[in-house]
């Protein structure tokens, strides 16, 4: 069993320090925030004052943090202190850019290090179902794919250093562009007198079927566990949609990909979250889409 170091202990980061330990590893955690690190400590990890303290000697280091540059900022003080050889692993959402700047910190250290973020969310991270989509060399994938199979139900080899992030990315964007492409649907059948139930029972079965449909369908009724059912609470909180699809962009960019609809969601996620979005389920943009009928270059700015 190893020495594993988990730095970011939120919502997150403290259920899948929680299973490591569950599953017998040894664990100790780190956050800047007090209240996170008592969260962490109730859930019986051992929780150091110091960040450096926590990682002195893992075997494994694991990041869960919200953007690259503090990735950046805690592999640069997490690296000289864990073990020599040993792995470093960022499950962080962030862009793929700072991610293959965190690869290259490792690399010089002489730790091997992967890119693992997930999909499955909270119940996914307090269940141990997550999906890992992981970018790493083989070497440093094998090193760390157990690990990762007690926190996850599904990991994903994507490639080389940075691949496990660009899964990510484009997965959120296909979901925000179709969470959308779903709540317009709905709103022109409510306009043309078709019940939101025979839409869904024709589109469900038919080539509009896709996720943001069949399991967070944005209107009451027809999926009873989607956040539509109990006011929009999240779930899936639109500022997290926001800020992947914010990446989208700035990987598009990077890329020199074009993402016409990409870049019209991510406009219509900052406006949501500007005018009162915030801290509601991404899918309840289907109640701001009715004033935001703006023309799609418009909305794009
Ligand atoms: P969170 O804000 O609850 O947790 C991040 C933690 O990192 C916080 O407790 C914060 O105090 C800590 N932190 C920030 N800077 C730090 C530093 N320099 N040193 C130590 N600790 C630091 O966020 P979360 O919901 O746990 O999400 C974490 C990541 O996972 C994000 O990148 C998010 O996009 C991604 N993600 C979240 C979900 C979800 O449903 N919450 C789903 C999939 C992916």
């Amino acid at each position: 069993m190893a020495v594993v170091a988990f730095i970011g202990l939120g919502n997150m980061g403290a259920p899948m320090a929680a299973n490591a330990l569950k599953a017998g590893h040894a664990v100790r955690g780190y956050d800047i925030s007090a209240e996170r690190r008592a969260v962490a400590a109730r859930l019986g990890i051992e929780v150091s004052q110091e960040l450096a303290e926590a990682a002195q000697g893992a075997d494994i280091v694991l990041t869960m943090l919200n953007a690259g540059p503090a990735v950046i900022e805690v592999w640069a003080r997490a690296l000289p202190a864990m073990k020599p050889g040993g792995l470093i692993i960022d499950c962080s959402t962030i862009d793929v850019d700072s991610s293959r700047r965190a690869h290259a910190q490792a690399r010089e250290a002489g730790r091997l290090s992967l890119d693992a973020p997930v999909s499955g969310g909270v119940e996914g991270a307090t269940a141990g179902t997550l999906t890992f989509m992981v970018g790493g060399d083989e070497a440093a994938f094998a090193e760390g794919r157990a690990f990762l199979e007690a926190l996850g139900r599904r990991i994903v080899h994507c490639g080389e250093a940075g691949t496990g992030e660009a899964a990510k990315i484009c997965n959120n964007m296909i979901l925000g562009i179709s969470m959308i492409a779903v709540s317009e649907a709905f709103l022109l059948a409510d306009g043309l007198g078709l019940s939101r139930q025979a839409l869904f029972d024709v589109a469900s079965s038919a080539s509009g079927q896709c996720y943001a449909l069949t399991t967070h369908c944005p209107v009451p009724g027809p999926v009873p566990t989607s956040a539509a059912n109990r006011g929009y609470k999240p779930g899936f909180a639109a500022e997290l949609m926001a800020k992947d699809l914010r990446l989208s962009q700035e990987c598009a960019r990077f890329a020199g990909a074009a993402t016409p609809l990409g870049h019209a969601a991510s406009a219509l996620y900052e406006r949501f979250i500007g005018e009162g979005g915030r801290g509601i389920d991404y899918a309840g943009i289907i109640r701001f889409l009715p004033d935001a009928d703006a023309p799609l270059a418009q909305a794009g700015e």
